[in-house]
């Protein structure tokens, strides 16, 4: 009994971390900051497993999740906020054609592939908040906005929204 309210402690502590760093990254954050915030998240993680948590549970997954997210930020130059929305590449409703080759040359890759306006060279690698990360490969788009290349229409429907945007450089 007492083992389970420690856990429901712990995933509350965690729960709290979690969504203070997402708030801390809406503010603005640097290097250390980052750094200083994947050596708590990883202790949380610690803490949860010296409890007896299984390395799946959601809170363990939610924490991993977290630590990467910081990862994908070290080195990154902050963009803003983007309107993001999805096509599909493959869709000649959607691109006036169906093959999937994209205005770099490159095939599209549903979930990584994105379009940017001419201001993002080819190869530019950016990170979307809640999403992860993409490689501009496709233009279309004017500036302030992404497209991103999805499986489906509803996949497009689902990510539809504004997200905070970084250019990073994790080869
Ligand atoms: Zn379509």
């Amino acid at each position: 009994m007492k083992k389970i309210i420690a856990y429901i402690l712990a995933a509350a502590v965690v729960v709290a971390l979690v969504m203070a760093g997402r708030t801390t990254a809406m503010a603005g954050f640097d290097d250390t900051e980052l750094t200083a915030r994947q050596v708590e998240v990883h202790e949380a993680a610690e803490l949860l497993r010296e409890l007896g948590v299984n390395e799946n549970d959601p809170a363990i997954t939610a924490l991993q999740e977290e630590w990467w997210r910081c990862d994908k930020l070290k080195g990154a130059r902050y963009l803003g906020t983007y309107a993001v929305t999805g096509y599909d590449p493959y869709c000649a409703h959607c691109c006036g054609k169906a093959d999937g080759i994209t205005a770099s040359g490159a095939v599209a890759t549903e979930g990584y592939t994105v379009a940017m306006s001419g201001d993002f060279p080819f190869g530019t690698r950016i990170y979307i908040e809640g999403l992860g990360v993409f490689e501009v490969q496709d233009r279309g788009v004017g500036p302030g906005k992404i497209d991103v290349a999805c499986d489906s229409h509803a996949d497009c429907y689902a990510l539809t929204g504004r997200y905070k945007v970084w250019v990073v450089n994790d080869g």
